[in-house]
């Protein structure tokens, strides 16, 4: 008998205690798993390949008697409390697609308070996808591994033995010239960095940096995001802390996503015979912004408003105080790249197809003025444009 309680979750990760026998430990961690689980060296038929026929995994797959529950994408099966074990997961992170369609179907048919014990896959490079992925459970043999083939482990790579001599460490193994120790130690020290990031609903941040050194990582966070029913139903609907959107990916995030399609199918506008398109502020919420300030005592209620915004798209003035568009961070640069402004104007489409006003006002420039006009001109809308030149500037709200 076994038990797993998730304490915090962000996405599928989670931070929680699995209770074994007399053992009881706080996960996401790396362990001595034959001390944990002792009959699991005994075990056999339980390392099936993840990407084989049917056949073989009828014919030769078993469970095993106890814990950790062995599972494969062609056979899942585990109770709550169960200690899942995906065996060879590692192979899955070079095969993006694979990697997103397995761990979906696993999930799936998994009871969500099962732990789950990736055998072997953990390095100081991978640890942060792993329980992103919704891993909790994971042991020294991928480093150890490392170690024999003189690979000096970072959570940006691994590297060259000598790179131990470079000083780019300063932990107990390196000073010590002790590989085997400094790799642990590496796996340790990011799988506490990434419990952090859990526990502060950051994870997501952390992840969209980690991936860059890694292409496989990158496939492997857009096929997870193209398979939106799935990650979005872990997300929570509102967060206390900002939202990061600084890389490409960030657009993709279930929760902007979930934010558009809300305001698209589940808002009702408060009037809709005058809409006015406005820009953003860097200040959140935006009605507390100089600019905004201006544009509220300038529209004086006679046009419902719309701020136009990447990579949200779409805030009307009523959810200004609504997670994620209370408070998130972009990078300003004024350009917009074009497959944010076709990723934009698509929402502006949408909500001007669902609701239709009799009037709209593009109060706009730059990036944010060629998403209106793509959208107006997808849905067949005259666009009234008031600006000249900046939006704020004496002329422009004039109007
Ligand atoms: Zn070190």
């Amino acid at each position: 008998m076994s038990r797993y309680e998730a304490q915090k979750r962000d996405g599928l990760a989670r931070v929680g205690t699995y209770e074994h026998e007399e053992a009881s430990v706080s996960l996401p961690a790396a362990l001595d798993t034959d001390a944990l689980f002792p009959t699991l060296r005994d075990r056999a038929l339980s390392n099936v390949p993840l990407a084989i026929d049917p056949a073989f995994v009828e014919n030769y797959f078993s469970p095993g008697e106890g814990q950790p529950v062995a599972v494969h994408p062609l056979a899942a099966s585990a109770e709550s409390g169960d200690c899942v074990m995906v065996a060879n997961w590692h192979t899955a992170e070079k095969n993006p697609r694979n990697y997103a369609g397995w761990l979906a179907g696993l999930k799936e048919k998994i009871p969500p308070d099962t732990a789950w014990y990736a055998p072997v896959a953990a390095l100081p490079s991978t640890a942060c996808l792993l329980v992103y992925s919704g891993f909790d459970l994971f042991d020294y043999r991928g480093v150890d591994l490392a170690t024999a083939q003189k690979k000096f482990c970072l959570s940006e790579g691994e590297f060259p033995a000598s790179m131990m001599e470079t000083g780019v460490c300063g932990c107990e193994g390196c000073r010590e010239g002790d590989l085997l120790r400094h790799n642990r130690l590496a796996l340790d020290r990011e799988l506490a960095l990434v419990r952090h990031y859990v526990e502060a609903g950051r994870l997501r941040e952390l992840m969209e940096a980690r991936c860059r050194t890694d292409a496989a990582q990158v496939g492997i966070l857009r096929f997870l995001d193209r398979n939106y029913a799935f990650m979005e139903r872990s997300l929570p609907v509102a967060r206390a802390i900002p939202m990061q959107a600084n890389t490409a990916e960030s657009q993709n995030r279930a929760e902007v996503r979930r934010f558009a399609d809300r305001v698209i199918e589940r808002f009702v506008p408060t009037r809709t015979d005058v809409a006015v398109l406005l820009p953003c502020s860097a200040r959140k919420p935006y009605s507390l912004s100089r600019s905004h300030r201006l544009f509220v005592n300038t529209v004086n209620r006679r046009a419902h408003e719309l701020i136009v915004t990447s990579p949200l798209g779409l805030v009307p003035r009523e959810l200004e105080r609504v997670y994620p568009a209370a408070h998130y961070d972009v990078p300003v640069t004024g350009y917009w790249d074009r497959e944010e402004c076709a990723f934009i104007a698509d929402i502006l489409t949408r909500y001007f197809a669902a609701h239709p006003y009799r009037r709209v006002i593009a109060h706009l420039e730059g990036g944010a003025l060629t998403v209106a006009e793509m959208a107006a001109e997808a849905c067949g809308i005259d666009l009234e444009v008031t600006c000249e030149g900046h939006p704020t500037s004496p002329g422009s709200c004039g109007h």
